[in-house]
């Protein structure tokens, strides 16, 4: 259709299902988790919309019962991605001249198959490859992901009609074209609903995309690609490629075409592409747009003036849910001595309540770390606090990896708030605390301010107003997201855009029309409708 000026359908938020025990929503998600459980399937490379094997097979399995194999992946090699780049440039010429309302609307139907028909499946394939329990993956597979495709056709819309002035007798336009090359989509882990909007969003704008998921994501990845072919998405819009980064991300980020990297994930990998980025500047067509989402380390501050019980809601939530392996996780903590004795006893047996375990029982709160690394890792953390003095393991402390990657949610207290464990991203369910006098309020937003290197997610909790527009003033730059008494995780795409500064990534909101704008290169283009033909201005008269 060319001739009307549409109307996208209003977003809104993707409502959260309760999945209670005899619900139809309950029924529906057990038989994909058994049917999933059951299946091993081959993941394929795909390219130009065509399957590809490489023989390299790499399991894929649950965290909460590592022996359990859900799937197995073809790893691609280097060759690979320079087919994939042939791929998507192939397929960009019918794609970036198609009518963005088509466009967006294999991206709104994929939406609705996925708040409908697809919902369980992909929420199944989220808890047993990435042990996520069910609301966890209800929030993120499910509702977040179904929220990015439909908020950002909204925000390209507006984007679209966003037009400069003209003075008469002329007509100004803007168009905002695709980049001239291809994006490079390297995902995180940790968030279905990530790892689809990476690749997604600068295809709406018109690009094209060469995307390698997570190791660690690939049942999902593999169920998100089938559900945007469903969807009608064109051949080699979207080129799959399971594999490491390590390996294929050298190739994608050292050609001349690339148009941008779209990255989530942990910071030290988002230095390395831009640096090779940076030696290779003079070898690309084009400025590529660097667009990383990276580490953090997030905070919660309690004021003297704080609920204890919403302070300890938050520091449970906020720090366990999915094992601490959220970007926004909130793993340093600081309590004003008089909140912290109100709060201590009954937030330590809380969290020593919290189950843990395979995310079939419906009963856990946490399921399995990621990975092996990631399970030594925390265990290592957990025995340098026990050998630091001064330091505390109050709740928790202990790691079972004998069917699962176990690792108890962990709570320890710090005389020294500059310890490693206040400062390095862990990424695990291990929150470090310190507890400052009442009277030293404002030395304590400093130590906040300076202590880590990022600036993700924070959380202030006060009842005394002065104290909030304090907190707020300044910590300024030192989250991105920063909320006043609530826990710093859980944003919801239309309501918090998402992102942070300094070492937390270029702060480019996903789930906005500011990421979106990374994927785009204007055009203005001036009409003159009577063209001068006398050279010479009035005054030479
Ligand atoms: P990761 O950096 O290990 O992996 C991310 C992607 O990079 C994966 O696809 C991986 O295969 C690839 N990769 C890994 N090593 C590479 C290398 N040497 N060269 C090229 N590519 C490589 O991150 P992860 O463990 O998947 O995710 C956790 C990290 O992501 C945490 O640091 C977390 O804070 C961050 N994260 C940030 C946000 C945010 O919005 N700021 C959101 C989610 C996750």
């Amino acid at each position: 259709m060319h001739d009307a000026i549409v109307a996208v359908p209003p977003p809104g938020n993707d409502p959260v299902l309760g999945y209670a025990p005899g619900s139809p929503e309950r029924a529906r998600l057990e038989v994909e988790l058994a049917r999933l459980a059951g299946e091993c399937p081959e993941i394929p490379l795909v390219i130009g919309g065509q399957r590809l094997t490489t023989g390299r097979l790499v399991p894929v399995v649950m965290p909460h019962a590592h022996r359990h194999v859900v799937a197995h992946f073809h790893a691609a090699e280097p060759a690979h991605v320079e087919q994939a780049i042939r791929a998507a440039a192939d397929a960009r010429r019918e794609w970036e001249t198609m009518r963005w309302e088509a466009r967006a609307a294999v991206f709104l139907r994929a939406a609705e198959l996925l708040a409908g028909p697809w919902r369980e499946r992909i929420i199944a394939a989220t808890m047993l490859g990435q042990s996520k329990t069910v609301h966890q993956a209800e929030i993120d597979a499910a509702c977040e992901l179904v929220d990015f495709l439909r908020w950002n056709v909204a925000y390209a819309a507006r984007l679209y009609a966003e037009q400069p002035a003209s003075a008469p007798g002329m007509w100004n336009m803007m168009e905002l074209r695709p980049l001239e090359g291809f994006t490079f989509a390297l995902t995180p882990f940790n968030f279905t609903a990530i790892a689809l909007n990476l690749p997604t969003a600068p295809a709406l704008m018109g690009n094209t995309v060469v995307w390698k998921p997570s190791e660690s994501q690939m049942l999902a990845a593999w169920h998100t690609l089938l559900l945007l072919e469903e969807a009608g998405l064109p051949p080699g819009v979207i080129n799959m490629l399971p594999g490491f980064g390590h390996e294929l991300a050298p190739v994608a980020v050292g050609h001349r075409d690339l148009g941008a990297i779209h990255f989530t994930g942990s910071t030290e990998v988002f230095r390395a592409l831009w640096r090779q980025g940076g030696e290779n500047i003079a070898g690309y067509r084009s400025y590529p747009r660097l667009v990383g989402e990276t580490g953090g380390k997030d905070f919660i501050v309690a004021h003297p003036s704080a609920d204890p019980r919403a302070v300890a809601t938050a520091i449970v939530r906020g720090g366990y849910e999915y094992q601490g392996q959220k970007c926004s996780a909130s793993s340093r903590v600081y309590l004003a001595a008089s909140v912290w004795k109100q709060l201590e006893a009954e937030l330590v047996a809380t969290i020593d309540e919290l189950g843990v375990g395979d995310v079939r029982d419906f009963s856990n709160f946490c399921g399995g770390v990621i990975k092996q690394s990631a399970f030594d890792r925390h265990a290592a953390a957990i025995a340098e606090a026990r050998e630091t003095g001064g330091m505390k393991v109050l709740a928790g402390g202990t790691c079972d990896a004998r069917d699962g990657w176990f690792v108890r949610p962990t709570f320890i207290t710090t005389e020294d708030p500059s310890v490693r464990l206040m400062r390095d991203e862990l990424f695990g369910p291990i929150v470090t605390a310190h507890v400052f006098p009442d009277h030293a309020w404002g030395e304590v937003l400093d130590l906040v301010d300076r202590t880590s290197p990022y600036a993700l997610t924070g959380a202030v909790f006060a009842r005394e107003r002065t104290a909030l527009v304090e907190a707020t003033t300044r910590l300024r730059h030192a989250a991105g997201n920063f909320y006043l008494n609530d826990k710093p995780t859980g944003a919801v795409v239309g309501q918090q855009p998402f992102g942070g500064a300094r070492a937390s990534g270029t702060d480019d909101k996903a789930g906005s029309a500011l990421n979106l704008l990374r994927f785009v290169a204007a055009r203005t283009i001036k009409e003159t409708f009577v063209p001068a033909t006398d050279w010479r201005y009035p005054y030479q008269g």
